[in-house]
């Protein structure tokens, strides 16, 4: 185990939460209906930046006994300060070859971009890829993304990427449009708002569940203020429901939760707490 990587167990299941990098985005980007000096207070007041918001990316790794899954591909070779999903992989002793199972919360490019090798190729050659169906097709579709509170530049990045890393794994994808258990233990849960086919995860084994949530919860802050919104949220209203109702879940269901964007290695569990949820971060075993 190294500081990027992060191993775990959910029942029987062997689990590793994988740095992929991190990047700095824009604060506001995180609470577009939040006045600024509102975030800037309270990204204070936890002794975070009020300029920038130092976001990690956190595949995950999960080796079932049967199968060996990897959800979410990372950046790629997108920006510098992330990327490091393969060479993370390897330290812990997981070729590419060794994936049978990707699956794609959805279809940004902090979440498929390193569905390809340097060849344009499958990065993960025998595996079959997975995504919500209606996910898949709104990307493809050219959508304007008029509907998202960012810049042309931002636009046609994301855009690009999805053009590439979806394009480049046809005949190795699945596209799903139920709930289903798509392996044993591993059930899609629809959460859209984010995306259009946003999913998330329940990862059951004996008596322990993991959800993984994706970009349902963006930041902590999210948690305790659920109605926040985000400038790359295509569906607003629906993701304030999802998130709900995933959170509800996690509650009620006291499962273990990982969300990618959260404080490495974004592990932990939640309470309720006022109109929101509380945030109790996983220590890892040595
Ligand atoms: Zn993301």
């Amino acid at each position: 185990m190294t500081s990027e990587t992060v191993r775990f167990d959910v029942g029987n299941f062997k689990c590793i939460a994988v740095l992929d990098g991190t990047f700095r985005y824009p604060a506001g980007m995180f609470f577009t209906n939040v006045s600024k000096e509102r975030y800037e207070t309270l990204l204070r007041q936890r002794g975070q930046s009020a300029e920038e918001i130092e976001t990690p990316y956190t595949c995950l790794y999960i080796d079932t006994g049967v199968a060996r899954v990897l959800v979410d591909t990372g950046m790629g070779t997108g920006v510098p300060s992330a990327g490091k999903l393969l060479s993370r992989l390897h330290a812990e002793g997981i070729e590419p070859r060794d994936i049978d199972t990707v699956i794609l919360s959805h279809a940004h490019p902090d979440h498929i971009g390193g569905n390809l090798d340097e060849h344009g190729k499958p990065a993960f050659p025998n595996a079959r890829y997975v995504i919500w169906k209606e996910e898949w097709d709104f990307w493809l579709s050219r959508p304007s993304l008029a509907e998202i509170q960012v810049d042309d530049h931002f636009k046609d990045l994301s855009l690009a990427s999805a053009e590439k890393n979806l394009s480049g794994i046809k005949g190795h994808v699945d596209l799903l449009d139920q709930e289903i258990e798509i392996l044993p233990g591993i059930r899609i849960i629809l959460a859209p708002g984010h995306t259009p086919g946003h999913i998330a995860l329940s990862v059951t084994s004996g008596a322990e569940q993991l959800l993984y949530l994706g970009d349902a919860v963006c930041h902590l802050l999210h948690l305790e203020y659920p109605e926040t919104r985000m400038a790359t949220d295509l569906q607003p209203m629906k993701v304030v429901r999802s998130r709900r109702q995933l959170l509800n879940r996690a509650t009620r269901e006291a499962a273990l939760v990982h969300s990618y964007h959260f404080p490495y290695p974004g592990l932990g569990r939640v309470t309720a707490k006022g109109h929101g949820w509380r945030w109790e971060p996983f220590a890892a075993r040595d």
